[in-house]
């Protein structure tokens, strides 16, 4: 967090093992002034304050930095420095702040960064002269701005506002930047037509109280869950949601089928919940055994459908939910992953995985004997090479059955125009929408 009074207070922490509010529940009261900055990062240490042409500011950056290496050397061929070293490596923040210092102005700054990096960038940067909020140029990560009473707060998340009493004012266009000062909010820079937000927002990474673009996280989980339903046939006890993003999807397949919607998991989360992304595979393995407990007398000698987010490695769903629901007595596991097959890493917002650790591309690799180049094949959810590798990832993963979400029917629960979203991690490069 970084807050502006008479000068700039901050303080970073590492909050991997204990949660946000107790690292800064004390030393918040410290930190004088009317405005302030934050974030949650798990890559780069941040806020950071830097002194520039523009005035001192302070900055936080959501998203992600692609050519960061090209960047970094361009901008020491030009004789900068960069001082935030501690994690070996170039502070992706550090880069954009100086891209932004090599502006004419503070927003041609920005616009700067809008044009250079490949990744995605949503910036806040308080000054004296206020909060700069600037919405990340193709818009793969929301901002969102709310207001009460004449205050105003902008989160990615418009949850955050609810139990505070914010009201939202509007959500940011894509490459839009504004200004919060003592006199208002006020447009810098119009937003661009041009908006892919990030699908996996409404299938997994939202909170299902948040809206984004107006569209809220739990309504599309539930609708998600009746498209599942509706091109299911299978016969089953009930269904299910891996806790917590599945849920959502289970309950709207639950009301559309008419079948129960039950435990047979639960959550338990201690010191464990905070990070989608624990950084090592040990870490990993450690937060999948412990987060879910089975509860055997729901498990014992039925059939489930178990709705769950996505299926990414497949590992963790394998070992530590698929296995659980066996060893209680399941009768019979059906899987229906609310998306469909995941088969190109994110270079936009999810620091996660690289391609050959995903299920459906070990799948092809499999199936094809060596490492596949070309998957169109793969991608077309009618053909006989996709049914091939769906059969052998359910194989892997050592369920009854497995049906995965279409991704028009993903498209239709969102309920936005296909052009307007990133489907990248579905569909890659090639696809229109995310060139
Ligand atoms: S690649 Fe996937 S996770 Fe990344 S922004 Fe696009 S839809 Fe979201």
């Amino acid at each position: 967090m970084a807050v502006l009074g008479d000068r700039f207070h901050r303080s970073i922490h590492d909050i991997r093992k204990s949660q946000f509010k107790s690292k800064f529940f004390e030393e918040y009261k410290e930190m004088a002034g009317n405005s302030g900055i934050g974030v949650i990062s798990d890559r780069d240490a941040q806020p950071l304050i830097i002194g520039s042409k523009f005035g001192t500011f302070a900055i936080v950056v959501t998203g992600i930095v692609e050519n960061t290496t090209e960047l970094a050397k361009e901008l020491l061929d030009l004789g900068e420095t960069f001082s935030e070293m501690s994690g070996g490596r170039i502070n992706s923040v550090e880069l954009i702040a100086k891209l932004i210092t090599r502006g004419e102005t503070l927003i041609d700054g920005i616009q700067g960064v809008y044009d250079r990096i490949e990744g995605s960038a949503s910036i806040l940067l308080l000054k004296e002269d206020g909060i700069y909020a600037a919405r990340d140029r193709l818009g793969r990560t929301p901002l969102v701005v709310g207001e009460k009473d004449g205050e105003y707060a902008v989160a990615t998340e418009n949850c955050s506002f609810l139990n505070l009493g914010f009201h939202v004012v509007k959500y940011l266009e894509p490459g839009e930047i504004i200004n919060i000062s003592p006199s208002g909010l006020q447009s810098r820079l119009a937003g661009r037509d041009r908006n892919q937000i990030c699908s996996f927002l409404w299938i997994y990474t939202g909170y299902p109280a948040s809206s984004y673009e107006g569209i809220n996280v739990e309504v599309v989980r539930e609708r998600s869950g009746g498209f599942l339903a509706r091109n299911d046939n299978v016969e089953a006890d009930l269904v299910a949601g891996v806790p917590d993003s599945g849920v959502g999807h289970a309950i709207g397949y639950s009301i559309e089928s008419g079948l129960p919607f039950r435990r047979p998991l639960v959550k338990y989360t201690p010191g464990y919940g905070r990070s989608y992304t624990p950084p090592s595979q040990e870490i990993r393995d450690l937060v999948a055994t412990m987060k879910l407990i089975p509860v055997r007398d729901v498990i014992a000698g039925n059939r489930i459908v178990l709705c769950e987010d996505s299926i990414v490695r497949g590992t963790q769903l394998k070992n530590f939910t698929v296995a659980k629901l066996w060893e209680s007595g399941a009768k019979e596991i059906h899987v229906r992953p609310a998306c469909p097959p995941l088969m190109f890493h994110c270079k936009f917002a999810l620091s996660t995985r690289s391609i050959d650790e995903l299920v459906a591309r070990r799948a092809i690799n499999a199936l094809e004997g060596r490492h596949a180049e070309d998957i169109t094949e793969y991608l077309d959810d009618t053909s006989e090479k996709y049914q091939k590798m769906v059969d052998w990832i359910a194989r892997e993963i050592n369920v009854t059955t497995l049906k995965y979400q279409k991704i028009r029917d993903m498209i239709e629960a969102i309920g936005l125009p296909r052009e307007k979203l990133c489907l990248h991690c579905w569909i890659g490069e090639g696809a229109a929408c995310c060139a």
